[in-house]
């Protein structure tokens, strides 16, 4: 495709708009950088409900300058360190708040990524069959990426465990402590956190079989199967079940991307690069991938605006000096990223083993690696990102 026959031209543009996006343009802009954003939704997406923020996201949102308000909006759960339960929309709404208006672009769905061969820039197919071209592409766009497969990333592998996830609304007030609360029987999970003193974020996790219903968006269908699995709960976990919001209700098959992965991807491709769910998707079993979004994103940004100026971005740069400068800096940020994310998938990796396994002699190999490797409960919350 030579340069003329694209539709538009940009210098940064973000493929995804949910937190990791959100976050890495408001990253790049607190430091001068502009970019856009290509969303597929013709709406800002909360699926999912609510997320756990522990001590290392909250200081990755401090950079980003979203913290006091969000901290506003959810109670403080009694854990050692800084934890609170936000409703999804609130996060993702404070993000897209703080960006310049018209930073996102709905309704743009990317279907690939190619090199333009005459200027070595990555130029995106849009559904539709528009295309733009970008001097810098960042894939955030979650767990079966477009971009993570143009940089020849293997694909990202499938746990076997099934999650709804819903919020409940206690109009008088609920008496749940400020904990996070799991409860186990069999091969169903529950868990349940406190977000404000009338809502409350619930999960429920459950082995998937190959013979189990297909998965469905259908709020009813859920609440009906998550009813079906809780029956032997306490009666307050199945009154919170019957009680949840209809619109919070999803139901979503756990994926990974494989520890060795991480260890071994160069994450790079001339001056594309991933981050978020597309770069280290990983099971929920520490609250982390969310987090790790965020730490993602003040990482990238303080990489690129490093090396590369907003001069260099403009028309009259030379296209081999920035295709370097951002080159350095991506690979700046994959080394910064690398040792952390390593240690957070292998240690959800290896969670998501005690979870899934049948064999006791595997549960006991895995529980004892987890005590060896990762001594310190909290250890992966006591990482800090540095400054933006
Ligand atoms: C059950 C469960 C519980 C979790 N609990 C926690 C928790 O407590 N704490 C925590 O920190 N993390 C948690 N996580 C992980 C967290 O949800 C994710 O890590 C986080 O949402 C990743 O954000 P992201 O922006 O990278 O990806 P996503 O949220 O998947 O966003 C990707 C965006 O890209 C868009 N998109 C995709 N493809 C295209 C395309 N081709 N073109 C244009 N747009 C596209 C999508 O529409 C979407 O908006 C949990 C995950 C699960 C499954």
């Amino acid at each position: 495709m030579d340069m003329d026959s694209v539709d538009e031209s940009h210098e940064i543009v973000i493929v995804g708009g949910g937190i990791c996006g959100l976050a890495t343009a408001l990253a790049l802009h607190r430091k001068g950088l502009k970019s856009i954003i290509l969303e597929r939704s013709d709406t800002l997406r909360d699926t999912g409900a609510a997320i756990g923020i522990r001590a290392n996201g909250w200081r990755a949102l401090d950079q980003l300058g979203v913290a006091s308000d969000l901290r506003q909006r959810a109670i403080t759960i009694h854990r050692i360190g800084e934890c609170r339960c936000l409703k999804r929309n609130d996060l993702i709404k404070a993000l897209a708040d703080a960006l310049p208006p018209g930073t996102v672009h709905f309704g743009r769905q990317i279907v690939s990524v190619n090199i333009d061969r005459e200027n070595a820039y990555p130029t995106l197919q849009l559904y539709g069959d528009k295309s733009i071209r970008a001097k810098v592409l960042i894939g955030c766009d979650g767990s079966r990426s477009t971009v993570a497969d143009f940089i020849g990333l293997k694909s990202t592998k499938l746990f076997a465990i099934l999650a709804v996830r819903g919020l409940t609304n206690y109009p008088n007030g609920h008496a749940f402590d400020h904990e996070i609360t799991r409860m186990r029987r069999d091969k169903t999970l529950v868990g349940r956190v406190p977000i404000t003193d009338k809502l409350v974020y619930w999960f429920v996790a459950q082995q998937w079989t190959p013979s189990g219903e297909k998965l469905t968006h259908d709020p009813e269908v859920i609440k009906r199967l998550t009813s079906s699995v809780v029956t032997g709960f306490p009666s307050d976990v199945t009154e919170m079940i019957e009680g949840a919001e209809m619109d919070s209700l999803s139901l979503t098959r756990l994926r990974h991307r494989a520890p060795w992965d991480l260890l071994l991807t160069s994450f790079r491709k001339g001056t594309v690069t991933v981050a978020g769910d597309a770069m280290h998707v990983m099971g929920p079993f520490l609250g982390q991938g969310g987090s790790a979004a965020l730490e993602d994103a003040v990482v990238l940004a303080r990489c690129l605006a490093q090396k590369v100026g907003a001069e260099d971005l403009s028309a009259n740069c030379s296209r081999q000096m920035l295709i370097n400068k951002a080159g350095e800096a991506i690979d700046q940020y994959v080394k910064e990223r690398r040792k952390r994310l390593v240690a957070l998938s292998t240690r959800t990796y290896i969670n998501g083993i005690v979870l899934e396994t049948r064999s006791w002699l595997v549960k006991f190999v895995a529980i004892m690696l987890l005590v060896i490797l990762f001594s310190d409960p909290i250890g992966h919350t006591k990482y800090d990102c540095g400054r933006l």
